[in-house]
């Protein structure tokens, strides 16, 4: 992923967000901020215990009686109570106060996830191919706002606002003491926000290189990993090695820019935070000698204590408008994702001839007539991948969908499906246009096999039982017979309890295809069964297909041309373009591109020399 860009989003747009987030703990947060305010008074202790001692101990040893031991000890034991005392409670306030913030931001994080995936769950196909929805950056933007989303949570209730609370009170405890020294400390306060500022520019941009050259780099790593085969087979370990250098290279050279930066600021701000203190002394202490009233020797600990209550905040404040600056940007992108209302996929009320709303429709209702009419379709991406299709596809008969690769088979199917609308045109099914259907209807009666495996991490089992989730073990069992998978999967150490994403890409298949077996609807679309079946597997599958389509609407996409001839009907497909229609033997006779594809087929089986091949054998 490139570094984000600028962002649009303001603070106070960021916290309007984040607020529906954060007000299901207001309790919670009530507690906190309680906890944060007992912190702050206890942070001021030592500053007035030290201011007490001081005076007391200097008003014994000018006592006019002489120096008592007792007397000293009474103090002493008084101060050191005092102390241990507040320790052990700001002890437990602080344990209280960082639990309960982590608890807010933990169970912040929790619902904008849990947010997020309720989102995506509901859109429409399209918005999975749109530019900048990818798998990868999709992922990195959800990553990267959940994180910084709840680091802002963190950073408020755990970091700042204790720091800030602290510092303001001991501001007013000096101005309270005395408002010279107040001034003096607050005089302070912009020079540190100026030397932020000047901070903040010059680190303008520097984090956001640095982070996308770290994506590089991890990105690089992990593309040597999965293309490892086809390094070492073409040799190229060295130019992999010197990529990765270069990159490392910009990386070391960007992170120590940084750092010069950031410790040149640092030492900045400690050396004005230490003018500030000397400061102070030197005022308190002139102050003390001119017998200011109110100002004792105790006072010039009192102030200096105090002020270093004052500067540690500020002191975080370039961590926090980085960080705030980071919230910024990723929020907007993940703030995106919770808002994208057009895209959230649109459902009909139809479930099926005479079933009400409430009801769930018998599978049985479903005929399987689709009719397309003048359908034109185009990809959010810009590609015009369906021109004036019409066709259509008869109930309990095979339809072949056929064509070179990209002429758009596959599409039709995503269309059938739903998983997509037309730009124009009409489809119905049964009669009745596809979006006033309900959504989960149809698709619980259209079986999807596609070409690409779409196995789940999990058991053998699970992966099959996902076609219908209260199928007994028996009918698993059944479905993997129907499939030809059974007998490879008993003989695994595991069984059916082995995790699926071991198997095998032809057994993939045969497990995606037991799901549907499982799931038993009246239409199918196979989308290339059998590419990446063995030939013995293909005509197992083939065998299994053939009994489960009886009585069935079933779509084929294949390029076998086996299972092509089979069909009851054949639509030939060419650049989007319906070219030819009819039965196999009639569309073959007319020539053109299907006889193209079959005679060429034929050929690139060597179809000759097989026949002679089993010919000797017989
Ligand atoms: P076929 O199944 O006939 O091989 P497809 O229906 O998959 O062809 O593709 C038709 C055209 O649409 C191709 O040009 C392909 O690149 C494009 N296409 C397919 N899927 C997508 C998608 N998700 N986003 C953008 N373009 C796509």
């Amino acid at each position: 992923m490139s570094a984000p860009a600028e962002s649009k989003m303001g603070i106070g747009g960021l916290l309007r967000r984040l607020l529906p987030f954060v007000t299901p703990y207001r309790w919670l947060l009530v507690a906190t901020l309680t906890l944060t305010f007992l912190g702050s008074l206890m942070a001021q202790v030592n500053a007035v215990v030290l201011d007490r001692a001081v005076d007391r101990i200097n008003a014994l040893l000018h006592l006019e009686g002489g120096f008592q031991w007792s007397e000293a000890a009474r103090i002493l034991l008084v101060i050191s109570s005092i102390l241990l005392g507040k320790e052990v409670l700001a002890a437990l306030v602080t344990f209280g106060q960082r639990i309960f913030g982590e608890k807010i931001r933990i169970h912040v994080s929790r619902d904008l996830s849990l947010r997020v995936v309720d989102r995506i769950l509901t859109f429409r196909m399209a918005y999975f191919s749109l530019d900048g929805n990818e798998p990868g950056k999709l992922q990195t933007r959800i990553d990267r706002g959940i994180m910084s989303l709840s680091n802002t949570v963190k950073n408020f209730f755990i970091d700042i606002l204790p720091l800030f609370t602290s510092a303001v009170l001991a501001l007013v405890l000096m101005y309270a003491a005395n408002v010279y020294v107040g001034l003096v400390a607050t005089a302070i306060i912009p020079v540190y926000f100026w030397i932020t500022a000047l901070q903040g520019r010059r680190m303008k941009g520097w984090r956001h290189r640095v982070f996308g050259t770290h994506q590089q780099l991890s990105h690089g790593i992990l593309n040597i990993i999965e293309s490892m085969g086809v390094i070492k087979s073409f040799n190229r370990q060295r130019v992999e090695a010197a990529k990765q250098a270069a990159l490392q290279e910009q990386s070391t050279e960007q992170q120590m820019q940084t750092r010069r930066i950031s410790f040149l600021y640092e030492g900045l701000k400690t050396f004005v935070e230490q003018i500030g203190t000397v400061l102070i002394i030197i005022l308190t202490a002139y102050l003390v000698l001119i017998d200011y009233p109110g100002m004792s020797i105790g006072k010039i600990m009192y102030h200096v204590m105090l002020f270093a209550n004052v500067s540690a905040p500020i002191r975080q404040l370039h961590r926090i408008y980085d960080d705030l600056n980071d919230a910024l940007v990723y929020a907007e992108g993940f703030f995106g994702i919770l808002s994208a209302d057009q895209e959230v996929e649109t459902s009909g009320t139809y479930r099926g001839p005479g079933i009400q709303k409430s009801e769930t429709s018998s599978q049985k209702s479903v005929q399987g007539r689709f009719e397309l009419r003048h359908v034109e379709f185009t990809y959010p991406s810009g590609t015009h991948a369906l021109r004036d299709l019409t066709m259509t596809i008869e109930p309990g008969r095979t339809t072949a969908l056929v064509g070179l690769s990209g002429a758009g088979k596959s599409t039709i199917v995503n269309l059938l499906d739903k998983f997509y609308q037309p730009d124009s045109g009409t489809i119905t099914l049964d009669g009745i246009p596809l979006q006033e259907w309900d959504t989960q209807v149809l698709r619980e009666n259209i079986g999807l096999v596609l070409q690409k495996n779409h196995i789940f991490s999990g058991t053998i089992e699970d992966n099959i039982r996902y076609g219908r989730p209260d199928a007994t073990h028996e009918e698993v069992l059944e479905a993997a017979r129907r499939a030809y998978i059974y007998d490879q999967v008993v003989a695994l150490p595991d069984g059916f309890g082995s995790n699926a994403l071991q198997l095998s890409g032809g057994q993939q298949q045969r497990i995606a295809i037991a799901r549907m077996f499982l799931k038993d609807p009246p239409i199918i679309f196979l989308d290339e069964p059998t590419a990446s079946l063995d030939a013995i597997a293909t005509e197992q599958i083939k065998n299994s297909i053939d009994a489960i389509k009886q009585g069935r609407t079933v779509v084929v996409i294949s390029h076998n041309i086996g299972q092509i001839i089979d069909s009851d009907m054949l639509y030939v497909l060419d650049t989007g373009h319906c070219v030819q229609s009819g039965s196999p033997a009639e569309v073959y006779r007319q020539g053109g591109l299907y006889k193209d594809i079959f005679d060429a087929s034929a050929r690139s089986m060597n179809v000759d020399k097989i026949a002679m091949t089993t010919g000797i054998s017989e």
